[in-house]
């Protein structure tokens, strides 16, 4: 079956590097136009860019802070502007933190769920009603196996990840009527600049717990994020997919 994603317009939230990067690229591959959102780098999107547009697809830059609704707004009728009707959004921007009960002051709090939760949410409300008029639209949250099983070194952020699960299902099924599928991916450890903050043994001690013993690749999440935006997965709505070598597994 035919990805069905060639034309298409995406919004990929944290495009600049890491896992949003590989899912730019992957859907360049796929044909699509791809508006590549950073809040910073602005080099790497520009790299980003390249890669998209040799891949086969458009590429478009657009900077906002996925946390301010005002920036949002700017953002999506920007791409509008350039592309036309979002189609294909996926909430992929993110901050980690890996701290102690101790250091998980208000403000860490409220960073990681303005970015990760409420970003995600203000982006996703920007497009929806254009989605739900077209009777089209696909939404993929990523999430993380964080949101799944206990972090105590990672309280604000699980709860952000777990947050963004029940987001979905919840969305998922406030929507379907509409033929707008919203999925999300829980990944576990995967090669960014995410996990710097990470220590080495922890990390050795992670793959030792992971039945398939390695750290994942981005490309091997944006497979999965492309598969939910994509037609093969036309009747799948509400779902998490955890990527993560099996290390956790869905009850
Ligand atoms: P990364 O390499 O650190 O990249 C983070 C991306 O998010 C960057 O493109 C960054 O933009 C963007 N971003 C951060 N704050 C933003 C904001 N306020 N507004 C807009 N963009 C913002 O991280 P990653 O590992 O690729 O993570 C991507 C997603 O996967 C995150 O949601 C993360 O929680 C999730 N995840 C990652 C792992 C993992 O092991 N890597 C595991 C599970 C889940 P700039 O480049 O402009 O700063």
């Amino acid at each position: 079956m035919d990805e069905g994603l060639e034309g298409r317009t995406a919004i990929v939230t944290g495009g600049s590097r890491g896992i949003g990067r590989a899912i730019c690229q992957r859907l360049g591959e796929a044909g699509a136009n791809v508006a590549i959102n950073y809040v910073r780098s602005e080099h790497s999107a520009e790299e980003v860019g390249q890669m998209v547009e040799s891949a086969g697809g458009k590429a478009h830059l657009v900077r906002a802070d996925v946390s301010s609704e005002e920036e949002v707004d700017t953002m999506v009728t920007e791409v509008q502007r350039r592309f036309g009707p979002v189609e294909l959004l996926v909430n992929n921007a993110g901050v980690f933190d890996y701290v102690g009960h101790d250091e998980t002051t208000p403000a860490l709090w409220q960073r990681a769920l303005d970015i990760n939760l409420t970003g995600a949410f203000l982006v996703t409300w920007a497009v929806k009603s254009e989605m739900i008029e077209r009777r089209f639209g696909r939404i993929v949250n990523v999430s993380s196996i964080a949101g799944l099983r206990a972090r105590p070194m990672s309280i604000a952020y699980a709860a952000s990840k777990a947050g963004l699960i029940g987001f979905t299902k919840s969305l998922a099924e406030a929507v379907a009527p509409f033929d707008v599928r919203v999925n999300a991916v829980a990944p576990g450890l995967i090669a960014t600049e995410i996990l710097d903050g990470v220590a080495e043994q922890q990390l050795q001690d992670i793959i030792a717990a992971t039945p398939i013993p390695r750290i994942g690749d981005p490309a091997e999440v944006a497979e999965m994020v492309v598969f939910l935006l994509s037609d093969r997965a036309s009747f799948t709505t509400g779902q998490t997919i955890v990527t993560s070598g099996g290390r956790v597994l869905l009850p």
